[in-house]
């Protein structure tokens, strides 16, 4: 078990950001080997925290001689967009800088070397988007961990992983998985509510994982079983947003199914006047995968992801959202 600090330089004199890493070494040479992150998005904290709980677990297995392939962990893996507080929020999401999405535009190498990057080149953002990729290069298992707004816990799993991810969401007892095919703006991939009582039960799926793909050996860990929930294309998903600017009363929870035409919320937009309030409707049967935490929306926001029965009529490949 070994800390290092991985050091990028910032945009600025003076500026130099810190990235610390933590990797155990396995007893086996032909085991699998396992490389995690989290909040790559820097405000996505249910990762850090689940990774947290995860590593008394590993450094157990790695004391009585368990860990046998190797393992890399980046518990916090964006100290640039860390820094971005600004009038006391987190802008986590996009790099101030370049405006662009920090699981975006990644180096889409030819193959799985990292001497092909090259020398790091670019704004902070960009090198730590080549470092990040130079870490993971090489692990057979590579675990992005992000979260959504509101919702049931989910995978988001590129198709051509399908079905060899399903004992991940076995293990993790996630709700759903979602597939996605074609380009996600070169992706690698909102805080929880209870993002501490999350991260004990997450640890444990990860574990779980980990035993299960044989990087970690504990007789005693049960073995995940059938994943029993909701997979679906991409291209199901209904990104389902608000006609209208204003307060939000949402008659769905995340994980419910609906019908069509079912309402799903009503957004109140005149307070006390004669039509001052607006239905939004289900465009078609499914399940609520997730909602917006917000109370308090402009008009076009998103207001909740619903996992159609069919295609969407506004359904695409790749990224789930910008
Ligand atoms: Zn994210």
């Amino acid at each position: 078990m070994q800390w290092t600090t991985e050091t990028l330089a910032g945009d600025t004199e003076g500026v130099t950001y810190t990235l610390p890493v933590l990797r155990f070494a396995g007893t086996d040479e032909g085991a699998p080997t396992a490389y995690l992150q989290a909040a790559l998005h820097a405000g996505e904290l249910p990762g850090v925290v689940a990774v947290d709980a995860l590593v008394p677990k590993l450094a157990k297995a790695h004391a009585e001689g368990r860990i046998r392939g190797a393992i890399t962990i980046v518990p916090a893996c964006n100290p640039v967009g860390r820094l971005q507080y600004h009038f006391g929020e987190l802008q986590g999401r996009f790099h101030l800088g370049t405006r662009t999405n920090f699981n975006r535009d990644f180096p889409l190498l030819p193959k799985p070397d990292a001497s092909t990057l090259g020398p790091e080149t670019g704004t902070a953002d960009q090198r730590l988007k080549q470092r990040l990729l130079a870490l993971s290069l090489g692990h057979d298992i590579v675990l992005d961990l992000h979260c959504d707004d509101e919702g049931v816990a989910y995978l988001y799993v590129p198709v051509e992983l399908w079905p060899a991810m399903e004992d991940c969401a076995a293990a993790m007892g996630v709700a759903a998985v979602v597939t996605w095919g074609g380009s996600s703006g070169a992706s690698f991939d909102e805080a929880s509510l209870h993002p501490w009582l999350h991260a004990q039960s997450d640890a444990e799926g990860l574990y779980r994982l980990l035993v299960a793909r044989g990087v970690v050996e504990d007789a005693a860990e049960s073995p995940a079983g059938r994943f029993g929930g909701l997979v679906a294309p991409i291209t199901h998903v209904d990104v389902v947003t608000a006609p209208r600017a204003g307060a939000i009363l949402f008659d769905v929870e995340s994980g419910d199914r609906v019908a069509k035409g079912q309402r799903l919320a009503t957004i109140v937009h005149g307070p006390g006047q004669p039509d001052g309030s607006t239905d939004v409707i289900a465009p078609q049967s499914g399940y609520i995968l997730t909602r917006v935490s917000r109370r308090s929306l402009y008009a076009g926001d998103d207001l909740l992801k619903l996992v159609g029965d069919a295609p969407s009529a506004n359904g695409r490949e790749g990224a789930l959202e910008d």
